[in-house]
Order: C-alpha cells, then sequence, then structure tokens
C-alpha cells in the first residue's frame, strides 16, 4: 500500500490550544494493518491530562464566548471547519485508510460526510427555535435553551473521523466545549483536527484532544465531576462500564451502541435489488459497521437460490489493499480485532452452520488483516454467530417459513439497533417494520440516512438518540420561564378566615 507523505512520528494531545505530550510521558505504538507495523507513537493520557483538558475546556466555557454566541456566530465558524476538511478531504481519507484499512473509495465518502456534519449542523442551529407556551392570558411559559457543558465525546475506531465529527459538531453548535478521546487504535486522522480548528477560528480551549486507552483515559474523563456529559460509541459492555461510572455524577448519556441487525428478504422482493442491498449491507467498511445487516433471513421458498447468489456474489468481492480504488473490503483494523473475527469462523464452523463463501485469509495477500467476504448458511438462533456481534465481514443466513418466523427471528436477539426489509407488499412491509424491534428500519432500501432523522437503537443497542434537534437536546439544557402575564391566582394560605 502506499504510504502516505508526511505521516507524524508521534500524535500528541491537544489541550487549551497546544500539542502537548502525556504529564507521564507516557507513549503506545499505532500499527498499520496491511503489515501489522507500528509506524507512529501516541500520546497515552490518563486522569492528569484529562484533568489539564477539563479544565482549558471548563474555562472556555465559564470565560466565554463561545458559549455565548449568536447561533449564528457560531455557525459561520462550523461552515469554515466544513471548508477547511473540504479542502484537504483527500488527505483525511488517505490516513484513514492508513490508519484503520478502510478501503479508499469508502474512507473517501466518509470525509465528505465529516464536511457536511458540520454544515447540517451550522444550519441546525441558525433555525432553531425555543418554544413558547401561551397559557390563556394569565401566563406566558417560554424555554430558554443552554448549552451543558464541557462535552465528552468517546469514538469508537470504525469510521474514526466521520464519528468524530457526528459529535462534534452538533457539540459545538449547541454551545458547548470539548474534551474528544478517538479511538486507540485509530487516531492518526485526529491529528487534523486541531490545524482544522485553528483555520476554522475556533477559540483556544473549546477543542481539546485526549489520547489514551479506553479504560484509562476514557474512563477518567466519564469520571471526571466537571464533565456533566458523555456522548459514546461502542460496544455494548463498554457502554453499560460508564453508565456505572457516570452514575456517580448523574451525567447526561448518549449511548450509540452495537447491533446484529435482522435483513428480512421475502419471496415477493425484487430480489436484485435485495442481493445489492444484502451484499453491501454488510459487507462494506469491511462489515466493520454498527448498522451492517449481519443476520440475513430469507423465506424458505427462495432461500437455497437466494444463498446461492450470495455466495457468489461474496466470493467476488474484492478484498486487496485499502489504497486501490477497486478493492472493496480492505485490512480489519487491528491483529487483536482480526483474530477475534477468525476466532467467530472457527466458532460457526463448530458449531454447524455451513460455510459457503470464505472463511479465510485471500490466497493474495500474504500478511495483514485480511479476510474474504465470508458466508455462513443454516445459522439458527441458539449458535454465537446468530448472537454476537462480530464486527467483521462475516454474514449469518437463515431460512424463515413465514412472516410471524421472520419477526420472530429478526427480535431474537439482545440487540435493536437497524433493520432491512425486503419486499413488494408494502402493507406487509409496513406491518413487519412496526414489529421489529430495532431503532432504526429500512424498507427495500440501503442503509442512506436523512440527517435530520433521531439516529440509535433500542434494546441492548443504545440509549437515547442522535440526529438532527435530538443531537442539540442532548448537548443543551431546556429551562422553562413561566411569566404571570395576568393573575394567576395565588391560594391564600395563612390568611385569617
Ligand atoms: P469500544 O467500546 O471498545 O471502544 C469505544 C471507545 O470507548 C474507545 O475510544 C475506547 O478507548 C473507549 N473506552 C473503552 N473502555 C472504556 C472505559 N472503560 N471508559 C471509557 N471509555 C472507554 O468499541 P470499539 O471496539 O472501538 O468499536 C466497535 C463497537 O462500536 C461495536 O460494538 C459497534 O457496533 C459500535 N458502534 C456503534 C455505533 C452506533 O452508532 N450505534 C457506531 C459505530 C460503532
Amino acid at each position: 500500500m502506499t504510504r502516505p507523505d508526511g505521516l507524524p512520528e508521534q500524535i500528541l494531545h491537544f489541550i487549551g490550544g497546544k500539542q502537548v505530550p502525556s504529564v507521564s510521558g507516557a507513549t503506545f505504538e499505532n500499527l498499520h494493518p496491511v503489515t501489522n507495523q507500528a509506524y507512529c507513537t501516541v500520546a497515552a493520557g490518563a486522569a492528569a491530562d484529562v484533568s489539564a483538558a477539563v479544565a482549558a475546556a471548563h474555562a472556555a466555557f465559564v470565560d466565554g464566548p463561545w458559549a455565548g454566541l449568536l447561533p449564528r456566530a457560531r455557525a459561520k465558524v462550523l461552515h469554515k471547519i466544513a471548508d477547511a476538511i473540504v479542502s484537504r478531504d483527500e488527505r483525511i481519507a488517505q490516513l484513514e485508510a492508513w490508519d484503520t484499512g478502510l478501503p479508499i473509495t469508502q474512507a473517501r465518502g466518509q470525509a465528505r460526510r465529516a464536511a457536511e456534519n458540520f454544515r447540517f449542523f451550522a444550519d441546525l442551529i441558525v433555525g432553531l427555535n425555543e418554544d413558547a407556551f401561551r397559557v390563556g392570558d394569565v401566563q406566558l411559559n417560554y424555554v430558554v435553551r443552554q448549552p451543558k457543558g464541557v462535552a465528552g465525546l468517546i469514538t469508537p475506531w470504525n469510521t474514526p473521523f466521520m464519528l468524530e465529527t457526528w459529535k462534534l459538531a452538533p457539540s459545538l453548535a449547541a454551545g458547548c466545549t470539548v474534551v474528544l478521546k478517538p479511538a486507540e487504535w485509530t487516531p492518526l486522522s485526529a491529528s487534523l483536527l486541531p490545524q482544522i480548528m485553528a483555520e476554522a477560528g475556533v477559540p483556544e480551549g473549546v477543542f481539546n484532544i485526549v489520547h489514551g486507552i479506553g479504560e484509562d483515559a476514557g474512563a477518567a474523563l466519564v469520571a471526571h465531576p466537571d464533565v456533566p456529559l458523555i456522548s459514546f460509541t461502542g460496544e455494548t459492555t463498554t457502554g453499560q462500564i460508564i453508565m456505572r461510572s457516570g452514575a456517580d455524577h448523574l451525567k447526561a448519556l448518549s449511548m450509540e451502541l452495537g447491533g446484529k441487525s435482522p435483513c428480512v428478504v421475502f419471496a415477493d422482493a425484487d430480489l436484485d435489488k435485495a442481493l445489492d442491498g444484502a451484499v453491501f449491507g454488510v459487507f462494506s467498511l469491511n462489515g466493520e459497521r454498527c448498522t451492517a445487516g449481519s443476520r440475513i433471513l430469507v423465506q424458505r421458498s427462495i432461500y437455497d437460490d437466494f444463498v446461492a447468489r450470495l455466495a457468489e456474489r461474496a466470493r467476488n468481492v474484492t478484498v486487496g489493499p485499502p489504497s486501490d480504488p477497486a478493492t472493496q473490503i480492505g485490512a480489519l483494523v487491528h491483529p487483536e480485532h482480526y483474530e477475534r473475527v477468525l476466532a467467530y469462523v472457527a466458532i460457526g464452523q463448530a458449531e454447524g452452520a455451513r460455510l459457503v463463501a470464505g472463511g479465510r485469509r485471500p490466497d493474495h495477500l500474504a500478511e495483514g488483516n485480511f479476510l474474504a467476504a465470508t458466508v455462513f448458511a443454516d445459522v439458527t438462533p441458539e449458535m454465537r454467530i446468530f448472537q454476537e456481534e462480530i464486527f467483521g465481514p462475516v454474514v449469518c443466513v437463515t431460512p424463515f417459513e413465514n412472516e410471524d418466523e421472520a419477526v420472530s427471528l429478526a427480535n431474537d436477539t439482545r440487540y435493536g439497533l437497524a433493520a432491512y426489509i425486503w419486499t413488494s407488499d408494502l402493507k406487509r412491509g409496513h406491518r413487519v417494520a412496526r414489529s421489529i424491534q430495532s431503532g432504526m428500519t429500512w424498507l427495500n432500501s440501503h442503509n442512506v440516512r436523512d440527517l435530520r432523522t433521531p439516529f440509535g437503537g433500542i434494546k441492548a443497542s443504545g440509549l437515547g438518540h442522535e440526529g438532527g434537534h435530538h443531537s442539540i437536546d442532548f448537548y443543551t439544557d431546556q429551562r422553562v420561564i413561566h411569566v404571570a402575564v395576568g393573575d394567576p391566582g395565588t391560594p391564600k394560605f395563612g390568611v385569617a378566615p
């Protein structure tokens, strides 16, 4: 793979407008997933670094001017951030592909979406109104929105830059100041953010980064008393740990967690489109996608044929170097994760599922975390590969007889993030969409999302929603002021009869 020019040798924290090493001097190594060789060191943050970053963010919040700016003024800065991203989007994509192993074409899409995140929330904040309620001629009640304070943003490694901006854009738009803790396996693209923020005119202290291992830097951010809210995206089990720790200070928490989403294909569906949607839905982004349709449920009458077509498509998915524009699946992010995904392939075989495609390293890729697109057929609900999130290019296929069984299989995991339904019977489509327990459902469509819609999962897939005004609701407190404009008629306690 072509090595991008000018890769940093070390990645530092960004605190109060300055790049700084850890107070302890500790670092960790960052690997390139095509060779698994370390190519830079990263500052390993801990409580002292988090304290410094929170102090900078707290001072910037209290002393202003960011939190008190009119929405239009903050929006102008957010548009400049978007411009700065667009001006270096190829660089962002190259670094992302190098660090995460995502195919370059898909990394480019993620960079474009990062800029769009800032434009979207810049526009939203300008147009957002605060509610007012007239109570007859007696009272006027109006709502005042205020940024909550220092937002702690904790993000995963699967689409790092896009997900970081998905949290940065609304938190900054709302007037919060922030401390971002990027995922330790993919810190590279975030190292561009300080320059982007400076170019856009974000005041010092408003935006801070602390790198580090989750259990150290992430945990310290969650435990810090001056961080009233945490927006977290990551694994369900990590979310549970964060909720326990956040309870000490009654923090506001937004939890975007794992998934094991069903893709239900009825016999009457447009099967060519369903196949396109199913293949893209689980193998794009290396299968490291929270909303991946990783359980394909297929009606029995078309099952054998659909499995055969799916397996053939999977065998034709191009696995290769992330920098090659022809690559559809690149390298999985980290050797530890690669081993975990391979372990699930072995588990599936041991459980008796039928491996009909992939399951191994492609012959032409001797090193690095490469896995061919993998399809298991005849998967049953008791199997671990049906129940557990694999987060790689591995899909399970299960037959169903009728609508009831399809719904019951779809709901038979602890997760509830996304669902995909393919049918030509729209009445059934709506009925099934209402019955499947998922935060987001696509009917006869792959995963395309309008940023105004609520994003989030139910069951073990999350808590709360971001997206559109839901994000602003999370990053602001809404306080209501009740004003008497007539006589509300106060009862006269204590007056002698
Ligand atoms: P992870 O939970 O291991 O890590 C996520 C982040 O949390 C990292 O920055 C990590 O350093 C930090 N962290 C780890 N332990 C912590 C602790 N004790 N306290 C505070 N922070 C801690 O997740 P991951 O492996 O990076 O990402 C993959 C997971 O993310 C998958 O489960 C995937 O489904 C999920 N995900 C969900 C969404 C969504 O929107 N629902 C989107 C993308 C990814």
